[in-house]
Order: C-alpha cells, then sequence, then structure tokens
C-alpha cells in the first residue's frame, strides 16, 4: 500500500518543506507541535494537527512516545523526521518500524553506525572513501594519544565520537599540551554527549567544507547530486552554502561523486544523505556522514530541478530513483542564506511578534520559511526563521540576484541576520570564492 498519509515529526520551516512536498503528491498531513506552536504555519496547512507537549522540545518534539501515540491515533502510515530532534535517533527508527510505521529515512542500523563518527570513520574506510589522518578508531590514554600525534604530525584536533555542533573539539598545538587538552575535550564531551570516547585527527589548517548529497533505494542503487559548498561558518554553524563549489572543477566532482555514489551503493544505503569532507590542496578528507536531509538541501534542488523530499517518499514506498546518475543534470548556480532572528552583530537571539513580513520573490527565488505578519517567534527552539535560495545561470548573475532579494525581503519586529548578509555578499574576497573554512571568522572579528 503506497503511504497516503505522513505524520510531520518537526517544526518550522522544514515541517513546512514536507507539507508542501507531501500535498503536491496527494498525500495527507499530520501536523505535531508543543504548545509553543499551536499557530505555526505547517499546524494550519496540515489536514490534521495534535499537540504532543509542552514547548521545551524534551517534552514534545523529542518525546517518541507522544509521537508514537500521535501516529497512531491520527493513523498515519508514515513518519518523516524533518532534520535536527529525532531524525538522527535509530532507536526512534526502530521504534516507529516496530509499530508497522514507514519511517521515511535510512535503516536504523545505518543511521546508527555513521551517527558514531569511529565507527562512521571506519566505514568509511572501508567503502573507499579519504579519510583524515588520524588514529586508528577511539584514544584512551594520553600515551596513547602522543604516540597517534606524533605519527600524523601537530597540530592535531582532538574529537568527540558522540560529537556534534562542534563541542568536544580541541586542537592540540604540541605534545606539550596533548594531555591536559584531551583531558578538557573528553569532559566536555562527557558532559555534552553522556560519551567521553575521542579520536585524534590531523587539523587542517585552512579547508573548505565541501559536502555531497547522495541517494540511495535502499537496494543497491545509488547516484549523487554534486556538492555544496559550506564553508562559510560562524561556530562550525553554516551561516551561507553554495553549488557548485567555487573551487571544484566539473571532473573533480564527477570523480569523487562517483566515490561517493559507489560507496552508498555498496552499502545499499536508503534515502537521503549527506557525505561532509573537508578539502584542501585539491585532496578530499571525509569527516561524518549524515543520514536525513540537510538544512541547505534546497540548493542541490535548484541546480537539479529534483524534488528532495519527493525523492526520499519515493524511495519510503519502495520505488525506484526517479533518476539514473546519467540523467542527473546539474546547471547554473544557486546560494542559500540562512536567516536567523538574531542580532546581525551579536547574534543574540531575537525572539517575538513578527509585525510586519514581505518576502522576495520574482524569477529564480525561492523563500522557504514558516513565518508571516503576526507570528510569534517562541523563543524555545532554534533561531533560523528563513532559508533565501536564488538561482542564476552563473555565480555573477546568482549574486546579483541575492543581492535584489535580500533589499526586498521585510522581516518586521526581530533583528534578523539578512544585514549580515548583505554585508557578506559585497566582500571582493566572497565574490571570488576565496575563503574556507576560517574566513568568516576572521571577516567577523575584522568588522
Ligand atoms: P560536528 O558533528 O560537531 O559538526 P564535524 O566533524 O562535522 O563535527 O566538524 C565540524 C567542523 O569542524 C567542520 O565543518 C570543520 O569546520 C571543523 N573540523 C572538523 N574536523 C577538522 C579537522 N580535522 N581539521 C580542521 N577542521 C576540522
Amino acid at each position: 500500500m503506497p503511504i497516503s498519509k505522513i505524520l510531520i515529526a518537526n517544526r518550522g520551516e522544514i515541517a513546512l518543506r514536507v507539507h508542501r512536498a507531501c500535498r503536491e503528491l496527494g498525500i495527507r498531513t499530520v501536523a505535531v507541535h508543543s504548545t509553543a506552536d499551536a499557530d505555526a504555519m505547517h499546524v494550519r496547512l496540515a489536514d490534521e494537527a495534535i499537540c504532543i507537549g509542552p514547548p521545551p522540545a524534551s517534552e514534545s518534539y523529542l518525546s517518541i512516545p507522544n509521537i508514537i501515540s500521535a501516529a497512531e491515533i491520527a493513523q498515519a502510515d508514515a513518519i518523516h523526521p524533518g532534520y535536527g530532534f529525532l531524525s538522527e535517533n535509530a532507536h526512534f527508527a526502530e521504534i516507529v518500524e516496530e509499530h508497522r510505521i514507514t519511517w521515511i529515512g535510512p535503516s536504523p542500523e545505518h543511521i546508527r553506525t555513521m551517527g558514531d563518527k569511529v565507527e562512521a570513520k571506519r566505514t568509511a574506510a572501508a567503502l573507499g572513501l579519504p579519510l583524515v589522518p588520524g588514529s586508528d578508531g577511539p584514544v584512551a590514554t594520553a600515551e596513547e594519544g602522543l604516540k597517534v600525534a606524533a605519527e600524523v604530525g601537530y597540530p592535531v584536533l582532538v574529537k568527540a565520537a558522540s560529537g556534534g555542533g562542534g563541542r568536544g573539539m580541541k586542537v592540540v598545538p604540541d605534545a606539550a599540551s596533548l594531555a591536559s587538552l584531551m583531558g578538557q575535550a573528553k569532559a566536555e564531551a562527557k558532559a555534552a554527549f553522556g560519551d567521553d570516547t575521542v579520536y585524534i585527527e590531523k587539523y587542517l589548517g585552512n579547508p573548505r567544507h565541501i559536502e555531497f548529497q547522495i541517494f540511495g533505494d535502499g537496494q543497491g542503487n545509488a547516484v549523487h547530486l554534486g556538492e555544496r559548498d559550506c564553508s562559510l561558518q560562524r561556530r562550525h554553524q553554516k551561516v551561507l552554502e553554495e553549488a557548485p563549489s567555487p573551487a571544484l572543477s566539473a571532473a573533480e566532482r564527477a570523480r569523487m561523486g562517483k566515490v561517493c555514489a559507489d560507496a552508498m551503493a555498496k552499502m545499499a544505503y536508503r534515502g537521503a544523505g549527506t557525505i561532509e569532507f573537508l578539502w584542501e590542496n585539491g585532496e578530499f578528507y571525509f569527516i561524518e556522514m549524515n543520514t536525513r536531509l540537510q538544512v541547505e538541501h534546497p540548493v542541490t534542488e535548484m541546480l537539479t530541478g529534483l524534488d528532495l523530499v519527493r525523492e526520499q517518499i519515493r524511495v519510503a514506498n519502495g520505488l525506484p530513483l526517479s533518476v539514473t546518475q546519467d540523467q542527473v543534470r546539474f546547471q547554473g548556480h544557486a546560494i542559500e542564506c540562512r536567516i536567523n532572528a538574531e542580532d546581525p552583530r551579536s547574534f543574540a537571539p531575537s525572539p517575538g511578534l513578527v509585525t510586519d513580513y514581505h518576502a522576495p520573490g520574482g524569477l529564480h527565488v525561492r523563500v522557504d520559511s514558516a513565518l508571516y505578519a503576526g507570528y510569534r517567534i517562541p523563543p524555545y527552539y532554534d533561531s533560523l526563521i528563513a532559508k533565501l535560495i536564488v538561482y542564476g545561470d552563473n555565480r555573477e548573475e546568482a549574486l546579483m540576484r541575492l543581492a535584489r532579494a535580500l533589499e526586498e525581503y521585510v522581516i518586521g519586529g526581530p533583528r534578523t541576520t539578512i544585514p549580515l548578509h548583505q554585508a557578506l555578499i559585497e566582500d571582493p574576497q566572497f565574490r571570488a570564492g576565496d575563503y574556507s573554512i576560517k574566513w568568516l571568522e576572521n571577516w567577523l572579528a575584522d568588522r
């Protein structure tokens, strides 16, 4: 039986994004929401809505019993987790499947493997992906750490196996500071993730962050949908993403894309995934894999013309991917700005009432946002309130269009990062595509 009703286990712009794909497929939607989100756009638009708890995410969007109960009450036949929240929780995926509800995502086993970074690196190496040189597994003691670091050369990076969002990472400049910094990384990892397992990697001085979008049908077929350059980061959080990467040639894309697609075919991966690499001096180094839809997926949709949520639903229905690798086209240039309800200089959160709202439009402009005039941005969740994505025949045209779209965008009430993006895209180095993962932090410090 094909999926006819999907419960969307998320909120904000991504809940709306999934709803839109469902409606276009004639699939009914069930929104779940906390009491803080009763007036949310996805709640208003969904066919049904169920309140799953109070504002704290731990008691609503992260509550497995509440979400499963909602799915049973609504008789949803599938769950789409969006990104964040429970999207990479293997235990949740298992419980969904145990309830005979279709999980729109990879197998729980693959989620679990890729969620443990040490295990992910082992798997990636076995699948033929190039790694950052480092420890072959966890590093338990400072003596072991010193040995690994001496082999790969300083500086090294101590990273938490259960890490996320850049937490539990320490750069170690020399042998003298290794023991104390490794101790700090372990303590931070224990506090943040309840797991003090760490591993060591060579610290790359000035890389770019380039990731490949992949898709598998779970039957041993997989394609890559090209790369996204996500080097513009603040505190390891992506700020602006673009494709194609200004640093990559078509030949490099095809070569590395094939390596990724072959790896995913070999593991019979199901659904959407992103393989993240650092890229320096023409070399790729695997850092992690995300087993879900990414925030920045629209950039890929603009270039390829594919609807990634629709593909996810196809694959969950047991259908093949709608394209073969030969049929995937990469055309033009796309850029996404993440717009947050934050002060554009201090980055202090700025939730509250949206008094006016006017989204930009026109040719090749896409806004993924759940905002509307009169909406009150709750203070409990992520500060991402909108994604502005533009497309152009080439990078120059995309940048011109982005500037005019940012200029048109009116969000009255909260402070937003729109002015930050406006300043950023005027910078000559950015315009030249000449930036690494260090660039934005330096640029912000110089402002
Ligand atoms: P998380 O899951 O915490 O986001 P990642 O492994 O994806 O951890 O790393 C987050 C960011 O940290 C990367 O995008 C990059 O900016 C930086 N980083 C990670 N590994 C290295 C490394 N070996 N050398 C230099 N920078 C790194």
